[in-house]
């Protein structure tokens, strides 16, 4: 079980996290997430022991994380962090790279540990190809590959996909959380995309101005989002009469309802239209099947 217990932590003097407390079960996947700036990135330094914490603490299955005061070397041995600038060895191969920080003592064992994470990654048929000739994403794939070579008990993964094509990015996100959870390895990440979060997150929180806005599983946040910083995060949504929280799908077209509204613009969203209408006043969206014109004057309802 990771702990974190009424941690502060300031570079300068502004706070940048404030009495931050959460709790994470060993093999548990646990989001974090929030705007730009909002801490993400510092709180899994934290955690890696990168700096020393003005106050608070944390604890690994009873043995404390401590920064750098206490420590020659940043990062405890059970640990591994992908950080957003992810440091691979340029020189050498991608399958060098991931077998970095194995034995030699066992070749055979190596290679195979090698080529398995290769496939988890999708680079089998890269495996011998100099890491510098390599695109964004597939370096990103490589440092995902080499975070995991050694089993460690807690992953810290910081945007672990946003250099990677939308091409890609499902079946990998898929392949890695699967083999985290294989493999019991705890794993935080710090995220923007709710596609993170929603299928593989087993609980979050959610960062604001230094502090925890919201915290639970994705579940309990997607279906009772308190605040609009949280249903963002989960797409489309609108505030109707200053205060209800309504999701863009959560509002239908009907025959006749007292909510009247004008059509200003139909966006294609694929699996549907996203339709821009003026309601009293304020710009609401809502999905519908068909495209609608602009200037039509439609009811709406809200189906929760
Ligand atoms: P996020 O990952 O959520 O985008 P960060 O943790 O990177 O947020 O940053 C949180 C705040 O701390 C921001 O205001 C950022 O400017 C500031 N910050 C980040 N790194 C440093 C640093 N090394 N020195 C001083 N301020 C920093
Ligand atoms: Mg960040």
């Amino acid at each position: 079980m990771l702990k974190v217990k009424n941690i502060t932590f300031a570079y300068k003097k502004t706070e940048v996290l404030k009495n931050i407390s959460f709790e994470v079960g060993s093999g548990e996947h646990f989001a974090i997430i929030g705007e730009s700036g909002s801490g993400k990135s510092t709180l899994l330094k934290l955690l890696y022991g990168t700096y020393d914490l003005n106050d608070g603490h944390m604890f690994w299955k009873d043995k404390e994380i401590l920064g750098p005061k206490h420590n020659l070397i940043i990062g405890p041995e059970y640990m591994k962090f992908v950080a957003q600038e992810f440091d691979l060895m340029p020189f050498i191969t991608v399958g060098e790279n991931i077998g970095a920080f194995l034995s030699n003592f066992y070749p055979n064992e190596k290679q195979e540990r090698i080529d398995e994470l290769l496939e988890v990654v999708e680079l089998t048929a890269y495996k011998h190809i100099l890491v510098k000739d390599l695109s964004g994403g597939q370096k990103q794939r490589v440092a995902l590959a080499r975070s995991v070579a050694k089993q460690p008990e807690i992953l810290l993964l910081d945007e672990p996909f946003s250099h990677i094509d939308n091409f890609k990015k499902q079946s990998l996100r898929r392949r890695l959380f699967r083999y985290l959870k294989e493999n019991k390895i705890t794993c935080i990440v710090a995220t923007h995309d709710r596609d993170d979060v929603l299928s593989f997150s087993d609980t979050m929180m959610v960062l604001h101005d230094a502090e925890i806005i919201a915290s639970g599983t994705p579940q309990e946040l997607y279906n009772n989002p308190k605040n609009k910083l949280v249903a963002a995060f989960f797409g489309e949504f609108n505030v109707l009469d200053s205060k209800e929280l309504v999701y863009a799908h959560q509002l239908k077209r009907v025959e006749n309802s007292n909510l009247k509204a004008l059509v200003k613009h139909s966006y294609f969203k694929g699996h549907c239209y996203l339709i821009e209408v003026n309601l009293d006043g304020e710009l609401v969206f809502f999905e519908h099947d068909k495209m609608l014109k602009a200037g039509l004057e439609i009811s709406l309802s809200i189906m929760k």
